[in-house]
């Protein structure tokens, strides 16, 4: 999965989003958004608060008019400027951070609800069957307030699966749950969505949840994708500084290109896999995770322990070899190191990202 390019040449994307601009009144929120998801595919719309991840999400829904481009879902054009196909026409279900069931039905009628119009024996039968999918078949008679946020949770997604909508749409559906349940539930729903071959568009701000559960991930800032890759090309292959930084773990220290894949730097020369059309002598800005750093008892760089975080398997460390020159780095928590000790590393960098500097 991790290696899958992303096709730009796919003629039958089940949603395609062209050039989209939508906001609040006068107020653009979303500027000129463009990704496609192909049928089956689970993308991601990953960004700080406010970037517009929920917005987009209610114009896909069809509760926001767009100011320019189009929204299309199979071969159905569903928005255009001015031109809005109603919610319910478009078979598309929503699952929400707030699970928003309805309080006084009964488990098997929240997730029934979506069926009130077919015959009582289909809606029994069905609704057997979702409450299975999301192992809830002992809690049909139930009532939301008696299950936990994971249990209602698989509510809301059976309640959405139901109608057997084209294309789901998940808005930080884990937010409210503790660590440990967000990340398998968010393993389960991947799961059910597979084993459905249901689309799915899942909005968050957590890139673990989004590498998790996502084949394709589309990173935004002010309403803007930075980049719609496959999660291991936003890590190793971002396109821009912000998409480095927001993308997993890491920091930035300086440098000077010597040549298209090799940079000059506090840590050595750093020569990586992937070239780049600057000349020599470019001021450049090298992105260092904390994998890319090893420990080496046979190394002259010696940097100084200035923070530490123990993390049971694994032990964060942050260096400073030099005023410009901090990072951080992950080493195994039997590699233990005082605060302040000088300690033997070097850079193992295979895929080397770096940023010509602006200023
Ligand atoms: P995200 O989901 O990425 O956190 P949103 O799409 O909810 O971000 O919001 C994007 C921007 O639009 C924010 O600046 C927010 O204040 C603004 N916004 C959201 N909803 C409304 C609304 N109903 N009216 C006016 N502005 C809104
Ligand atoms: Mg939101």
């Amino acid at each position: 999965m991790a290696d899958r390019p992303v096709s730009s040449e796919k003629d039958n994307w089940l949603l395609t989003v062209n050039n989209l601009s939508c906001g609040y009144g006068e107020v653009p929120v979303v500027k000129d958004v463009s990704f496609s998801l192909g049928q089956g595919d689970i993308g991601c719309l990953l960004g700080p608060s406010g970037c517009g991840k929920s917005t987009i999400l209610r114009a896909l829904a069809g509760f926001l008019p767009i100011s320019t481009g189009e929204i299309r879902l199979e071969s159905a054009t569903i928005s255009l400027p001015g031109r809005t196909m109603t919610p319910e026409k478009r078979r598309i279900g929503m699952v929400f951070q707030d699970y928003a069931l309805f309080p006084h039905l009964t488990i098997a009628d929240n997730i029934g609800f979506g069926l009130r119009h077919q015959s009582k024996a289909d809606r029994i039968q069905k609704v057997a069957g979702l409450l299975e999918l999301v192992h809830l078949q002992d809690l049909a008679n139930q009532y939301p307030h008696e299950l936990s946020g994971g249990q209602q949770q698989r509510v809301a997604l059976a309640r959405a699966l139901a109608p057997e909508p084209t294309l789901i749409l998940l808005d930080e559906p884990f937010s409210n749950l503790d660590t440990d349940l967000r990340r398998r539930l968010s393993l389960d729903v991947r799961d059910i969505l597979k084993t459905l071959g249901i689309s799915a568009i899942l909005v968050t701000h957590d890139q673990q949840e989004a590498f998790a559960m996502c084949d394709q991930v589309a990173v935004l800032k002010d309403g803007q994708v930075q980049q719609w890759d496959v999660p291991y090309n936003l890590y190793h292959e971002p396109t821009n500084r912000f998409v480095a930084g927001f993308v997993g773990q890491g920091g930035f220290i300086p440098g000077t290109a010597l040549g298209p894949d090799t940079i000059e730097s506090e840590l050595g020369v750093i020569r990586g896999n992937r070239t780049y059309n600057w000349s020599s002598g470019t001021l450049v800005d090298i992105l260092i995770r904390p994998d890319d750093i090893v420990h080496d008892p046979e190394s002259n760089l010696r940097p100084k322990v200035i923070e530490k975080t123990f993390a049971g398997t694994s032990t964060l460390y942050r260096f400073k070899l030099s005023e410009e020159t901090e990072f951080e780095a992950l080493f195994r928590s039997h590699l233990d190191f005082y605060l302040g000790e000088h300690v033997p590393i070097r850079v193992e960098a295979e895929h080397l990202i770096a940023f010509a500097r602006s200023h």
